[in-house]
């Protein structure tokens, strides 16, 4: 019989499996205290668990590792970004997460997938392929390895790092669920944002289930859109996915969502010089801030290198790079927003000199065991 990953369960799941194991079910807690809170990482080193316990959980389950492989810090922003690999499990993987620390905030931003299928023209891990699903212990031990790595307690968690969250939406939700719960971590939901391009249905499904009597731990977790266009057309020649998700449809969604929540929605715009910011562009967005509370966090286009396509081909084959980087008209874009009373921020480019801003996590082909 295959061994299980024990990280992969959430209390209730542990909870059946120690019943199932003729134990009480509080030992299930305690397990789960010395795995996602202590970082227990041998079965035999799990505290209080008497030995003919552990002598039956190693008969059954293994616990998974990442191990790092490398880590780069940011010489200009205080940016971390870490290449971990999968190990001990089926086979081995590799795939980034980072850390921005900003004043107060330790902000770690999370990969849900390696590679992504989504394909949206602006960003390296497209570029990749799909390759695999995070499983829910590949998800949480980036948070887990972080916190061990440099001490740093995460004041915030961002699933923005590699891949599209809501297509690995079992997993996803496994992971919240035991990020949130009280017996490990227990990180607060109003900590957690969940960013997707946005799906015809998933978003109601997202509102529905982090409302749930059974996830209470999970009530306040936010949501960004990925919208970067307000019209479709162009959305549609940098999000592909689009095409069959409309934004009318995310729209209503998002009217859902804050309905069933109260969380304010947030907007991410990558801004494109001449692309994405005429005045047509600023009353749609206008309009759209006003149908409910939101806010606009602006991103500066970040170059993605490699021996990765240029994405830019796609826009305009008159524009050229330094045109599409060029950030002249992106502090009166933001003016004007403001001026018509939206929130609006411009987020840094942390981690832009080693690849490690929005949109850049990718993995060279030859990094990748396929
Ligand atoms: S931006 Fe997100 S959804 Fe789009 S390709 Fe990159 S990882 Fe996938």
């Amino acid at each position: 019989m295959s061994l299980k990953n024990i990280l992969n369960l959430t209390l209730p799941e542990l909870e059946t499996e120690i019943i199932s194991l003729g134990e009480p079910k509080y030992r299930a807690k305690q397990i789960f205290t010395s795995l996602h809170k202590n970082n227990i990482n041998i079965i035999e080193d799990l505290q209080g668990i008497p030995k003919s316990l552990k002598e039956k959980l190693s008969e059954k389950f293994f616990i998974a590792e990442l191990r790092l492989l490398e880590e780069s810090s940011s010489v200009s922003f205080n940016t971390k970004k870490f290449l971990f690999q999968t190990e001990r499990t089926d086979k081995e993987y590799i795939f980034e997460s980072v850390l921005i620390s900003e004043k107060e905030r330790n902000t770690i931003c999370i990969s849900t997938q390696i590679g992504c299928n989504v394909g949206c023209e602006f960003c390296a891990t497209a570029k990749m392929g799909f390759i695999k699903n995070l499983e829910p212990a590949e998800i949480i031990l980036q948070v887990y390895e972080i916190i061990r790595i440099t001490g740093i307690m995460p004041t915030n968690l961002v699933f923005m790092g590699m891949g599209e969250p809501f297509l690995n939406y079992g997993n996803l939700m496994k992971s919240l669920k035991i990020l949130t719960d009280k017996g490990g971590l227990g990180i607060s939901s109003k900590k957690i944002t969940v960013s997707t391009v946005g799906f015809t249905e998933k978003i109601k499904i997202f509102a529905d289930d982090i409302t749930s009597e059974e996830n209470l731990n999970l009530r306040k977790i936010k949501l960004a859109l990925s919208l970067h266009s307000t019209d479709n057309g162009f959305r549609e020649s940098i999000i592909p996915t689009s095409s069959k998700n409309r934004l009318s449809d995310i729209y209503e969604e998002l009217v859902y969502f804050y309905r069933k929540t109260g969380s304010k929605i947030t907007y991410e715009y990558i801004y494109f010089n001449g692309l994405n910011d005429s005045e047509n562009d600023i009353k749609r967005l206008v309009k759209l801030t006003r149908m409910v509370p939101s806010t606009i966090n602006i991103i500066p286009f970040h170059p993605i290198d490699f021996k990765l396509n240029s994405p830019l081909d796609i826009f305009n084959k008159d524009k050229d790079l330094n045109n599409l980087l060029s950030n002249k008209n992106l502090f009166q874009f933001i003016e004007k927003l403001k001026l018509s009373k939206v929130t609006v921020n411009l987020r840094s480019s942390s981690g832009v000199d080693i690849n490690a801003a929005c949109g850049q996590l990718a993995v060279i082909k030859s990094q990748v065991n396929n």
